[in-house]
């Protein structure tokens, strides 16, 4: 019953929200092809794991495709945020497309390190969610070299042919906490072990869990925006409920289930990486038209990281 619905309510904005540095590098290359060399402009895969942010560019002439096979000949070619195997550039290459790369410079940087490690004959242990498309991208800098685990009971089983000569790297946008108990496993295990001086983990995602963990312990149900496919906003849903809060993720308000808010009053709001702001706006709207509420921003993250466009997309 939707009556149930209605109330006075507390909303609490988690800080920082919403888009991080890679993906509006990534839009604004798709909004940039798309004024400099006109439509259409193909764009493999989505350009960011958010449904709401695709359909909007594909209004505007971007057309998605899942391989490169799919795009024309000697058509330009946008390669999405989460970034590509070797193998796709050379697809690409071999059939003469433009190609404007928007993958994010923080998951070059772990293809980067995948590739030194395997130049050094390492095995490269891969902490992450082996069917998502950036980990499918990373393996591809050395197949047959990289071997996925994504929790800690993975990585204490996991068979490497020489124990001594391991490394590790991580997806971008792992739950911070469960990321640094299968590295501790792993290094129980392998005392050698290599990985990168910092984790892979980007500011981005950490920033948002730690947003989210401060706003979950006060809310009575905490609403997610970000899409199924977005592993990011995956993981803020998760961290939320193990701070103790009910969690929903969902594309936009309207997807909202009504029965969820009956007896919530404060309610914790926060979005993926790859959401954009108007939707946590357009959240906060639906739920005044419910009662009356109050909004508190909350977290003192500041984000001031951006990224420089590709260079094809850069000149005045
Ligand atoms: Fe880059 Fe992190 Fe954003 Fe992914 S979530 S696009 S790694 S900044």
């Amino acid at each position: 019953d939707w009556r149930a619905a209605v109330g006075d309510r507390h909303i609490l904005l988690a800080g920082p929200r919403s888009f991080c540095a890679g993906v509006e590098r990534a839009i604004e290359t798709v909004e940039r092809a798309l004024e400099r060399f006109g439509a259409p402009v193909y764009v493999r895969r989505q350009i960011v794991h958010n449904r709401y942010v695709v359909e909007d560019l594909e209004r505007r002439g971007a057309v998605f495709v899942e391989e490169v096979d799919a795009v024309p000949e000697g058509s330009l070619l946008v390669l999405a945020a989460h970034g590509v195997a070797p193998a796709v550039r050379a697809e690409a290459a071999a059939r003469r497309l433009r190609v404007v790369d928007a993958t994010c410079p923080l998951v070059a940087k772990v293809h980067q390190e995948v590739r030194r490690y395997a130049a050094r004959d390492d095995t490269v242990v891969l902490i992450g969610h082996a069917e998502h498309e950036e980990v499918v991208g990373t393996i591809g800098e050395a197949p047959g070299q990289v071997l996925v685990v994504s929790t800690p009971d993975e990585a204490a089983t996991v068979d490497v042919p020489d124990p001594s000569r391991v490394a590790y790297a991580m997806q971008t946008t792992l739950a911070v906490e469960d990321a640094a108990e299968t590295v501790a496993v792993l290094r129980r295990r392998f005392p050698g072990l290599k990985g990168p001086r910092t984790d892979d983990i980007c500011y981005a995602t950490s920033n948002r869990q730690a947003g989210v963990r401060r706003i979950a312990r006060q809310s009575d149900l905490v609403v997610v925006l970000g899409s199924q496919n977005s592993s990011n906003s995956r993981r803020l849903a998760e961290v939320a409920e193990a701070a103790g809060a009910p969690a929903v993720l969902i594309d936009t308000a309207s997807e909202l289930p009504l029965k969820l808010l009956a007896g919530a009053t404060t309610i914790g709001v926060t979005a993926g990486a790859s959401a954009p702001p108007a939707l946590v706006d357009d959240l906060v709207r639906c739920l005044s038209g419910l009662g009356s509420v109050t909004v508190t921003e909350t977290g003192e993250t500041t984000e001031d990281i951006r990224f420089v466009l590709p260079k094809e997309v850069n000149q005045p």
